[in-house]
């Protein structure tokens, strides 16, 4: 079944509204496993919508509009939608006095031009509106569907759920999809690792690249729930074995997040030094859930102290200055010549007990560099104390590694 959605409103085309209703209804139709290939957007303009619901009539299934059903001259679906067919709307007695209820019941005086929220043509069926005046149109033919829905979200949200997505359900599958996190590795090489994964149809593998790394987004279609998940296990199993280590999280797993449940998994307490990061890692450590058990504090600098190379030793500072197990201390260079941009970041993490410490090091010209300083800092904690784990006491020593 192949979906299309048009959102009717010269506002959406003036920039005057966010288009969350499109967001909205594509993310339910995947999750029924309804593919959604186009979106449009039109302005109130009857010409130009028959032309596109003309369009969306011939090339998809099931044509979802939203917007252009108020009562005033300029919502023009019903009109649209009745030219597209070749049908005279006329004011429907039942959906007539429904709305004059609802109008009673509100003690608001009920304009004539309200009526034209109680048209119908033959081929269309009210579709029930608990929210608002106007109700849909759900308009049936020679198999396929337009289905006409009010612009307001809570208006549109209330009617998909009650009324049309249990009845497009049953003639559709499921999507489910598991999303792996990497970081410290490139869009490009992530690309040739799942080489292999890529080209397939179902289960279908994909990367997008965020803030906090490369997604590689695995997405089965089945039948069912179960079959979908299922579909996913041997896939998931063969990227992680591709891609190993850079993996550190998955669907809605943050870099924060699971840094602190490693933290709180070691039983150490931590504390933060940052040159650089302008207390961006402390930021996302201390807002991290149960955070308070094990992060001790954090020391930002400023300054002449701004800009450093002694990762190590801000890194014990602040462990010093906390009484913390562990120090992590982020520190950067200036990049010459660069508006943003650092020509060293420096990380080190630094465990006075057993001694560990770890630096690393990466030139970026990029303006977002707090925030992916920060994102690194992490990356090297939860490598460090992984490492520490397996390794004996007085391992990784000063170990460095570059990265772009
Ligand atoms: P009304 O009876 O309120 O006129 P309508 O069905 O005619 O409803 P529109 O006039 O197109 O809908 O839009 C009404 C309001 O709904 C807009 O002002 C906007 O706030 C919201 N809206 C419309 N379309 C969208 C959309 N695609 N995404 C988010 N909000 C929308
Ligand atoms: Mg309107």
């Amino acid at each position: 079944m192949r979906a299309e959605i048009i959102c009717v409103g010269s506002e959406l085309l003036l920039g005057d509204i966010t288009d969350t209703n499109t967001q909205y209804l594509a993310q339910r139709l995947s999750a029924m496993g309804i593919d959604l290939y186009y979106s449009t957007s039109v302005g109130d303009n009857l010409g130009r919508l028959v032309e596109c619901l003309r369009r969306a009539f011939e090339r998809s299934d099931v044509i979802l509009t939203s917007g252009g059903l108020g009562p005033t001259d300029d919502d023009l679906t019903r009109e649209g939608i009745s030219a597209l067919v070749g049908e005279t709307p006329a004011v429907d007695e039942t959906l007539a006095v429904e709305l004059r209820k609802f109008f009673e019941a509100r003690r608001i005086e009920m304009t004539e031009n309200n009526l034209k929220q109680a048209w119908l043509i033959p081929s269309a069926r009210a579709i029930t509106n608990t929210r608002g005046t106007a109700p849909g149109w759900w308009v049936s033919r020679g198999g396929r569907h337009i289905i006409a829905m009010p612009g307001p979200p809570g208006e549109l949200h209330n009617m998909w759920e009650a009324e049309i997505e249990p009845r497009l359900r049953d003639s559709a599958s499921v999507i489910r999809s598991r999303t792996l996190k990497l970081f410290n590795i490139s869009e490009s090489r992530v690309d040739v690792l799942l080489k292999s994964l890529t080209s397939a149809a179902n289960p279908t593998v994909a990367m997008y690249a965020k803030q906090d790394g490369i997604h590689v987004r695995i997405t089965a279609k089945a039948e069912h729930l179960e079959a979908a998940l299922r579909a996913i296990e041997p896939v998931e199993v063969e990227t992680r074995r591709l891609l190993g280590d850079c993996v550190w999280g998955v669907d809605e797993d943050t870099q924060e997040s699971v840094t602190a449940a490693l933290v709180a998994s070691r039983g150490l307490t931590l504390a933060v030094g940052e040159a650089i990061t302008c207390g961006q890692v402390a930021a996302m450590l201390g807002s991290a859930g149960g955070s308070d058990a094990w992060f001790q504090g954090a020391v930002v600098l400023s300054g002449s102290e701004r800009y450093s190379r002694d990762a190590l030793g801000v890194a014990q500072r602040a462990a010093d200055q906390f009484h913390a197990d562990v120090g992590l201390g982020v520190c950067g260079w200036p990049l010459l010549g660069a508006e943003a941009g650092i020509d060293e970041l420096l990380i080190a993490v630094v465990q006075s007990g057993s001694g560990f410490s770890r630096t690393a090091s990466f030139r970026s010209r990029h303006h977002a560099v707090r925030t992916l300083g920060a994102y690194y800092a992490l990356h090297e904690l939860r490598s460090a104390l992984r490492l520490a784990k397996v390794s004996d006491p007085d391992g990784e020593q000063g170990r460095g590694h570059k990265a772009t």
